[in-house]
């Protein structure tokens, strides 16, 4: 990008104009995050059903993840493990999809995981009316927003290959436990993160940079915090994030303590990877069946979209 710039620019003061700038600022071609497109993804996903584990919508939505991953040319496998199902007494099978986009040029021993869940709450037992509180979360914020995010930033790799490896982590069996029980929280992602580096493991090399998970991140007038687990855990890596994001002037990042959430980073944190969770927890539609597409925006995506774009592009 620099080069052409100065070749095509007889003007030694536009060459020098040109380091250090974005792809997107010099070169109108170059791929840029869209919120639209990524709220196509979010629709896309709600319009399949609940995406409940164990359920049809669940391995309809696993299977065009893996698709278009290979469509891509990436490396696309699951991680699965049988469990029983914290919310009643069958077996289920919770199935993460892990994918892999590979550094453009030479390999740099320095990679950056995304993490999303993509499952979806099979009770909706925060639903102001008890008559729904049995039906499953349609999952537009919770489980579609991050999840979009990560499909559209997979076609972005697709059109401009990452400077350092990128794995993406599309988590299932967040979502299916008991209110206020953490041990029926976050399957897949303790699944992955307890055996991460065993042979066989679809995450096994080099530890990552870091992990950014990207939890309900849709919603309209989104507003995120310091998460509090990130902070106490993963100081440097949340400072860092957030002070991109500051001089990117994404304003949904508020630089100030939150509260802890137990999430999906939370499993990656105590096997010591750092981590950081992107969640907006103030959501009157959350574990409701209002959790619809109505209540989100291309606008949320956007901002979150150009953020973790432009951390890929500038390790
Ligand atoms: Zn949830």
């Amino acid at each position: 990008m620099f080069s052409r710039f100065c070749l095509t620019m007889a003007v030694g003061l536009f060459c020098l104009a040109g380091v250090g700038a974005t792809a997107s600022a010099a070169d109108p071609a170059a791929a840029s995050f869209s919120g639209e497109k990524a709220f196509e993804w979010l629709e896309l996903q709600v319009d399949m059903g609940p995406r409940v584990p164990g359920s049809a919508a669940n391995r309809e939505l696993r299977d065009l993840i893996l698709q278009t991953a290979r469509d891509f040319g990436f490396l696309a496998t699951t991680s699965c493990v049988m469990v029983k199902d914290p919310l009643g007494a069958e077996e289920i099978e919770i199935c993460s999809v892990i994918v892999t986009v590979p550094a453009a040029g030479k390999p740099v021993a320095d990679r950056l995981w995304l993490g999303a869940h993509f499952d979806t709450r099979p009770i909706s037992d925060q639903d102001p009316d008890p008559a729904r509180r049995g039906l499953p979360v349609p999952g537009a914020n919770d489980g579609a927003s991050g999840t979009a995010v990560l499909m559209h930033l997979m076609e972005l790799m697709h059109q401009e290959a990452p400077p350092t490896e990128v794995n993406l982590l599309f988590l299932d069996g967040e979502d299916s436990g008991p209110a206020g029980d953490a041990t029926g929280f976050c399957l897949g992602s303790k699944h992955l993160a307890s055996g991460w580096q065993d042979f066989g493991s679809p995450l096994a090399g080099p530890m990552p940079r870091g992990l950014i998970l990207l939890d309900m991140v849709g919603e309209r007038g989104l507003e995120i915090p310091m998460e509090g687990y990130s902070l106490q855990y993963a100081p440097d890596w949340t400072h860092l994030i957030f002070e991109r994001a500051a001089i990117l002037g994404i304003s949904a990042l508020v630089a100030a303590p939150g509260r802890p959430i137990y999430d999906d980073h939370v499993p990656f944190l105590g096997a010591g990877i750092p981590a950081v969770d992107l969640i907006d927890f103030e959501y009157p539609q959350w574990h409701t069946t209002e959790d619809l597409p109505s209540a989100c925006s291309a606008n949320s995506l956007s901002e979150i979209g150009i953020l973790v774009w432009d951390l890929i592009r500038n390790p």
